[in-house]
């Protein structure tokens, strides 16, 4: 079983496509293709996008099968981490035989359950200062699924950098919150946040939990995100922060200060 896929690279489960839809298509995308912002037209689009998911836990579990489901042509999936006890009340695309194997690997076995068509990149390490613009340059959005500060600096660099539209969101017991960074057309995560805080400074969901089903409220809006930028329609949370409050059922949307405030996308 833990042979199926390789430890890294790209899967092929079928052959590339051919830029239209074939009949089976039609059929499996029919209820995203009977909505008008997304037609015949907006689903070969998707069929053709590459979006990178980066953290398989908490928000990447929904945010990867939405986006698998929806029809994204690549996906890759990035974490270094393996599957444990703890995990498994909020990243569904692990099962409690998963324990101790490498999350892309239970992650592209779940997706694969889903879709015969796709085509994965598995990149089963960590995403570093070293390696991430290499990585993300192959990809049109991603979704900055992690779980620590350090890695969503990392990522916002990266991606503001490299002018890649990315989702980010954070969950911790019964909150969550979420943003879109477009680099030229709203502030980034460090115009608005600032430096990473210190180890210790801020709780982590090992030290304060966090309910499953808020992590699934946060990746299901971040695969939102993703579809709407790849089709071109709607409006984005680009400058604006979207909290979300489970035990008062509220989102709060906060406007954000404008972009350049920061080192990063800032004049310098
Ligand atoms: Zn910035």
């Amino acid at each position: 079983m833990n042979n199926r896929f390789p430890k890294w690279g790209t899967v092929f489960f079928m052959a590339l496509r051919t830029g239209h839809l074939d009949e089976i298509e039609r059929k499996i995308y029919s209820r995203n293709i009977l909505i008008p912002e997304v037609g015949e037209a907006g689903q070969v689009k998707l069929l053709d996008s590459r979006v990178l998911v980066i953290g398989l836990g908490g928000l990447g579990s929904p945010a990867l099968y939405y986006l698998a489901a929806s029809g994204i042509g690549k996906i890759g999936i990035a974490d270094h981490d393996r599957v444990d006890l703890s995990n498994l009340q909020r990243q569904i695309l692990h099962g409690h035989r998963d324990v101790g194997r490498q999350k892309t690997q239970s992650a592209a076995e779940s997706i694969a359950r889903l879709r015969t068509d796709i085509r994965l990149d598995i990149h089963p390490f960590k995403i570093t200062s070293e390696n991430a613009r290499d990585i993300i340059a192959g990809y049109d959005f991603v979704v900055e699924a992690t779980d620590s500060f350090e890695s969503k600096f990392l990522v916002n660099d990266a991606c503001v950098e490299l002018r890649k539209p990315y989702s980010h969101a954070g969950v911790l017991g019964t909150f969550g919150q979420t943003m879109t960074v477009v680099p030229g057309e709203g502030p980034c995560f460090r115009c608005v946040f600032g430096e990473a805080p210190a180890g210790g400074v801020v709780e982590s969901t090992a030290e304060a939990g966090v309910l499953g089903c808020v992590a699934g409220v946060l990746g299901s809006l971040q695969a939102a995100e993703a579809v709407k930028y790849l089709l071109g329609c709607g409006r984005l949370l680009v400058g604006r922060l979207l909290t979300f409050d489970a035990l008062a059922m509220t989102f709060r949307e906060i406007q954000l200060p404008p972009a350049g405030r920061c080192g990063i996308c800032g004049p310098q």
